[in-house]
């Protein structure tokens, strides 16, 4: 049995500013697929469960990059293209996988997702087609109407990407050998939910009722989307997907009531707290008296790389210095080439002046003025150990720097912290430290929350921030929590269903 493997992954923020272009995407086609066996990443799942399965993984294009602006129209079309032609050249295929993110958002087509589906499901006819997703889609009726099943991951950190796409393999798999077709069904519900991990509080407490919930149904699988809030597209939510066989669809349609009916009664305990760089401070400073030192987590969740912030904000790192933590702290790390450069051209054991994060906009903070010790140095190629475990990252030439005693890295290539790998590299052992700062919402998680005493979020001006009401809403006429006090679910005006 031959399957296709193919995706476009991108969640876009489009409060970034300009365009994201095709060269930002990194791309996997054909045969390399192979090379991303036994990473936890949906390409790798996937891979993997072809190759248990005794299949024959037919890989034609995956494309994705960092959270980031809308994409260029002209990289969408060209991408879309290479898969449509690619599986038209493939068939006949038994079926077909795609590696999607839900949130994707083109310039003038504003569900990527359904756009793509619909042109692969005219390219592979009636063969069974699955996608996996990131938890963090904003997906719509129009895009499962393509779709036999839909599989996002159910943590958050995403830990089971491949677990996820392996499924979507199994189920195509099973499809393909009895001849039997499920469906999709997704409801939508009117609430953005602020970033919300699953390793615990009401997420945790979420998803282990929707996993009970798709037990109990019996179905062929239930996703939650908590859906991407940092876009303005008309059908931004959150969202509850059901695959089931048509047989089953009473108890498909039971589950999704009953879920999507509990997440909005249960919204308000999903309203996020949230301090200011100092107050994040001063928490974390009776956080590590209670716990009797360290280390203690603080995240910078409003500026996220992985939600497409530039990750070279200074809000929280200017008040760390401010506070004078000197060696009780470090930071890993600012995305600042720049200064990572400078280090590397100055050398280990040099000081130099830089002037350090705060260049792309102004609403991440302004540069910092300081003299810098070069401690260590490294070309930034790491192998990720938690979240995406075994597959490849490359942060771009980094430096480690001190400034009072405190270690500040920097790395030269956006993305957030996902595990101890960029504080490893350049020497530092975070298990020393009363202070551990990052950038991150939650997937630090995977790596950190077995080691922290304690975690405290700040929430500093940002494009991630927890003030969702703070981005205007032109393309979204929906009435939504917490931005209206007179949202309703089922929504006036709507059908439930
Ligand atoms: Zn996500």
């Amino acid at each position: 049995m031959r399957i296709g493997l193919a995706g476009i992954s991108h969640e876009t923020n489009t409060y970034c500013q300009g365009l994201t272009p095709k060269d930002a995407f990194y791309v996997i086609r054909g045969e390399k697929f192979s090379e991303t066996a036994g990473q936890h990443s949906d390409v790798g799942g996937a891979v993997d469960a072809c190759n248990a399965l005794g299949v024959e993984p037919v890989g034609i294009l995956f494309a994705s990059t960092q959270p980031s602006a809308t994409i260029e129209r002209e990289a969408y079309e060209a991408f879309k293209e290479e898969i449509l032609l690619g599986l038209a050249a493939e068939m006949p295929l038994e079926g077909c996988v795609l590696l999607l993110h839900g949130a994707g958002v083109v310039d003038g087509i504003e569900d990527l997702e359904a756009d793509l589906c619909r042109g692969v499901r005219e390219v592979v006819g009636d063969v069974p087609v699955a996608a996996s997703f990131d938890l963090h889609g904003n997906v719509t009726q129009a895009m499962a109407d393509e779709l036999n099943a839909v599989f996002a991951c159910h943590h958050y950190p995403h830990v089971d990407l491949h677990e996820r796409a392996a499924e979507a393999v199994g189920i195509v798999h099973e499809m393909a050998r009895t001849g039997r077709r499920s469906r999709c069904s997704v409801r939508s519900v009117p609430v953005l939910l602020p970033t919300t991990t699953t390793y615990e509080g009401v997420g945790e407490t979420a998803l282990a009722r929707l996993l009970d919930l798709e037990k109990q149904s019996g179905i062929v699988d239930l996703s939650w989307f908590h859906g991407f809030p940092y876009t303005d597209v008309a059908h931004v939510g959150s969202f509850v997907a059901a695959s089931y066989f048509p047989e089953d669809q009473a108890e498909a349609e039971g589950a999704l009531d009953t879920f999507t009916r509990e997440l909005w009664s249960t919204r308000e305990q999903f309203r996020a707290t949230s301090l200011s760089a100092e107050a994040a401070l001063a928490e974390a400073n009776s956080r590590a008296e209670e716990t009797g030192g360290g280390p203690v987590v603080i995240h910078e969740t409003s500026d996220n790389c992985g939600g497409g912030t530039p990750g070279d904000g200074t809000h929280l790192l200017r008040a760390m210095l401010e506070a004078g933590l000197g060696g009780e702290a470090c930071f890993s790390f600012l995305v600042d080439p720049e200064v990572a450069a400078q280090a590397h051209e100055a050398g280990v054991g040099a000081t130099l002046r830089v002037s350090l994060g705060g260049k792309t906009d102004d609403l991440h903070g302004e540069p910092l003025d300081l003299e810098v010790y070069v401690k260590a140095l490294h070309d930034g190629r790491l192998i990720m150990q938690h979240m995406f475990k075994g597959a490849p990252l490359n942060l771009g030439p980094m430096a480690r720097l001190v400034v009072d005693d405190m270690d500040i890295v920097v790395a030269s290539r956006r993305s957030q912290t996902f595990d101890q790998e960029p504080f490893l590299s350049v020497g530092i052992d975070v298990m020393k430290y009363k202070y551990v700062a990052l950038k991150s919402s939650n997937h630090f998680r995977a790596g950190f929350q077995q080691l922290a005493k304690a975690i405290v979020t700040a929430d500093t001006p940002g494009l991630t921030t927890h003030h969702i009401e703070v981005f205007p809403r032109q393309k979204c006429n929906r009435r939504l929590w917490p931005l209206d006090d007179q949202a309703t679910y089922p929504e006036e005006g709507a059908s439930d269903g």
